[in-house]
């Protein structure tokens, strides 16, 4: 078959060896590659009981089947390891150029196990893989240890490289890895697990070809989107202090199924921060640590983080590799941090999270932050959450000036943040119990009673995550769909699986032959009912992003839709397969089970994937746009687990669905693993009075 390498590079840092090893086509045929490779690679190679940080862990680069090809908007490659931050699946997405170098060192992913005795990084050119001292390396921030390598490389082409700072050397489980100068895959504690296998950089700088099926097609379907993109500007008069206006009719009680190419001059123009002031006023930004609303962060605060302010620092435009929209930015913030030279502008995560959700409107302050955890090598919607958990401990005298070593932490005080933000990723005094995330402060900090009132408040009270990931700045409250897979994905908190307004953007159903149909304005109110319907939008969301991460997609061109990003058509033309939509998001829906299945292997009840209370509305908020709103979200949760051929009860993936997957017959055990977590939890559900599962997988009828 084309598109794909066929074979994957194991290197054992115990050990300083390394491996080829091929994969059968199988393998493809059934998981496509990016993602799902990693996880049939992980299910089998990573022992239950492995420690995260410890040597049996594996940490994998891998690459999507399109990327390379000659498609658009394929240049995500994919970091996947067992996750330190929830226990279970880890992997975090990233652009930048990355993705094809992986591809064209002759690897479709490079797999690292062990630890290695002293710094190193990995490089692989035209003269092989290798590996090199990193001690030198050891210490640097990411974008200087970055160019010092490509500084050094030997060889000609210049190499692209992956790379952690010091918080990944500190094993700071809210830490990720680096490339492209500070683009980031920042989830799921990535660089937690680089730091403990003492990797402190991989370097690509390979020259193989990347195949195609029918080059000629790929080219077609490229200039068709490209062509759309460029016809997608905004007038002039359009400036950011108009955005609030979208965001209220956004904010409407009914959903109109739009044509999302529209909204794609928003991304050129602004990138993703055009939705920050918007989302404050719609409800779709979290405040003040997911407990207040607009009138804790008025219009003269969220004015403050107008786009505009943030693109007058932008110096050029950024494009991640055969990328055609380009919502990357480069920024001056010399007057800020007197030397810096390259800064990626602050995406709309960063901008809420250091913004809205602190209460602080000092855009510089952000500005600041967001360059010290992109060079510390921090995810900045786990370090701004812990930050906002902090800042209500402190509040609340769960934390004092004694344990801050002095330092007062207010609301909307930007200042004090970006010390907190430098201790975090030093492990430094109150920076060591924040560098893990809000679980682990609050799970440390225990049962200390504020100001000695004894009220019994508790620490985890104010720890907003999802199975200890902190969640994107997205809330679902608004959006109660995007609750469901805050929830129900195996990697929880990410806000990239799906959600309403996505689901309806997406147009699965032109050429989905299950996906329920939007084409009718309708009551958002019935977002908020555990139905079949909701659930197959979930279960179509849900396969549909495993699918993108399969091929190296961009989620910017998956939301766009699949009338406009063919991505179905691409994966034919770039394989030579000849297979249908339903084909594919079967396809999608065998990874995300097999991933569910990497969690019940590894001990992970998917129940305990709980969100906290503030993220369902519980209890509802008593002002702004999702005033009074709660989303009943176990039952919408049990639905879509039901929708995709998962025990509503339980999460477990059904043995008939693992079998008829095909999952059995490609790895071992698979099914069997599936029935006995199912028979286990099915015994504990007898024992609470639980009823029987009586479907087997989730019916598919509901267009
Ligand atoms: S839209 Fe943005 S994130 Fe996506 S590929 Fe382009 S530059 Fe990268």
């Amino acid at each position: 078959m084309k598109g794909v390498m066929g074979k994957v590079l194991r290197v054992d840092l115990t050990e300083g060896t390394m491996r080829e090893e091929r994969i059968p086509e199988a393998v493809y045929e059934q998981l496509i590659g990016g993602v799902g490779l990693g996880a049939y690679y992980l299910y089998q190679h990573i022992p239950a009981d492995a420690d995260p940080l410890g040597p049996e862990n594996i940490l994998g680069f891998v690459s999507g089947l399109l990327t390379g090809t000659g498609s658009v908007m394929t240049g995500r490659w994919m970091a996947v390891c067992k996750s330190p931050l929830t226990g279970g699946w880890g992997d975090a997405n990233c652009g930048g150029n990355l993705a094809p170098a992986i591809k064209q060192s002759g690897y479709d992913a490079v797999f690292f196990s062990g630890v290695s005795d002293k710094p190193v990084y990995f490089a692989v050119d035209s003269k092989g893989p290798r590996l090199e001292d990193a001690a030198h390396l050891w210490g640097m921030d990411t974008i200087t240890a970055e160019q010092t390598i490509i500084a050094e490389y030997p060889g000609r082409k210049r190499p692209s490289v992956a790379v952690i700072g010091p918080a990944g050397e500190n094993r700071s489980l809210i830490s990720g890895i680096s490339n492209d100068l500070g683009r980031f895959a920042a989830r799921s504690g990535v660089g937690a697990v680089m730091g403990s296998k003492k990797l402190k950089a991989a370097a690509f700088a390979g020259i193989r070809k990347i195949s195609c099926a029918f080059p000629d097609t790929v080219k077609e379907l490229s200039k068709e989107y490209s062509a759309k993109i460029r016809r997608q500007n905004l007038p002039p008069i359009v400036k950011g202090g108009a955005l609030p206006l979208l965001g209220k009719a956004l904010g409407l009680p009914v959903g109109i199924p739009l044509d999302a190419m529209l909204t794609t001059g928003l991304f050129k123009k602004w990138g993703t921060i055009y939705n920050n002031a918007a989302g404050v006023v719609n409800g779709d930004s979290p405040l003040k640590n997911w407990s207040g609303s607009k009138v804790d962060y008025p219009a003269e605060s969220y004015r403050k983080i107008n786009p505009d302010n943030i693109i007058g620092r932008e110096t050029r435009k950024y494009h991640c590799y055969s990328c055609v929209i380009g919502c990357g930015g480069i920024c001056d913030i010399s007057d800020l941090v007197p030397g810096t030279t390259h800064s990626h502008k602050p995406e709309y995560e960063t901008v809420c999270v250091f913004g809205g959700d602190l209460l602080n409107d000092d855009l510089d302050a952000i500005f600041i932050i967001n360059d010290m955890c992109n060079r510390g090598g921090i995810d900045t919607i786990s370090a701004g959450s812990t930050a906002a958990f902090a800042i209500e401990c402190f509040q609340n005298g769960l934390l004092t000036k004694k344990d801050t070593d002095g330092l007062e932490l207010n609301w909307g005080d930007g200042k004090s943040v970006i010390e907190l933000v430098r201790r975090m990723i030093a492990r430094e005094g109150i920076g060591d119990l924040l560098a893990d995330g809000t679980k682990q402060a609050a799970l440390r900090l225990g049962n200390r009673n504020g100001n000695g009132n004894g009220n019994g408040d508790r620490a985890e009270k104010y720890a907003v995550h999802a199975g200890g990931q902190e969640p994107g700045l997205h809330d679902s409250r608004f959006d109660p769909l995007l609750g469901v897979h805050f929830a129900a994905d195996p990697t929880p908190g990410r806000h990239t699986i799906g959600a309403g307004l996505y689901y309806t953007i997406s147009h699965l159903w032109e050429k989905v032959s299950w996906a329920p149909r939007v084409t009718r304005p309708y009551a958002k109110s019935s977002d908020y009912l555990p139905s079949k319907t909701n659930a197959l939008k979930t279960k179509a969301n849900a396969c549909y992003k495993a699918l993108t991460d399969t091929v190296g997609g961009c989620m910017f061109a998956m939301i766009t839709g699949v009338q406009h990003w063919k991505i179905f058509e691409y994966i034919n033309a770039a394989s030579g397969w000849d297979r249908t939509a339903d084909d594919y998001m079967e396809a999608g829906l065998r990874v995300q089970t097999l991933r569910q299945l990497f969690n019940i292997k590894h001990g992970i009840d998917p129940r305990s994937f709980k969100l906290h209370p503030r993220m369902y509305g519980d209890p509802p908020l008593t002002e702004g746009p999702n005033k009074g709103k709660t989303v009943p979200i176990e039952e919408m949760v049990g639905e879509h687990w039901h929708m995709m051929g998962w025990d509503r009860r339980t999460g477990v993936p059904l043995e008939q669905t693992a079998v008829e997957l095909g999952l059995d017959l490609l790895l071992a055990g698979a099914a069997g693993a599936a029935k006995a977590a199912g028979a286990a939890d099915a015994g504990a559900a007898a024992g609470a009075g639980g009823e029987g599962e009586g479907g087997s997988k989730g019916d598919v009828d509901g267009k």
